[in-house]
């Protein structure tokens, strides 16, 4: 996943998805958080340094991981993972190799 050899990717990881995000690609558009169907995203209060506020997930436990927000997110700032069994997707194909 190339996205995560950019450095300053914040990681939240809950029970059934985890949720990248590059507070400084973002452009405050809230977009991600219109369409996250479970609603766990919020505007931070912080300002990134190019005076945007990024989005945080606020309710870890009811993030599935749909990856909706990446999809919709215009600067590829956000995106979401599937959590199986208490492995991220990749990790469940390692191992199976
Ligand atoms: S992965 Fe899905 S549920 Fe989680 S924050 Fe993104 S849109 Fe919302
Ligand atoms: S959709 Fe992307 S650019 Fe817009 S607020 Fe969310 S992370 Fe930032």
């Amino acid at each position: 996943m190339p996205k995560l050899m950019e450095k300053n990717i914040k990681v939240y990881r809950g029970p059934k998805g985890i949720v990248y995000v590059m507070d400084e690609y973002c452009k405050g558009c809230e977009i991600c958080i219109e369409f996250c169907p479970t609603k766990v995203l919020v505007l931070a209060e912080k300002f990134n340094a190019k005076g945007y506020h990024p989005p945080e997930l606020v309710f870890l436990d009811k993030c599935s991981g749909c990856d909706l927000c990446g999809m919709y997110c215009p600067e590829f700032a956000i995106w979401g993972e599937k959590i199986k069994g208490g492995k991220k997707d990749d990790e469940d194909e390692e191992s199976k190799s």
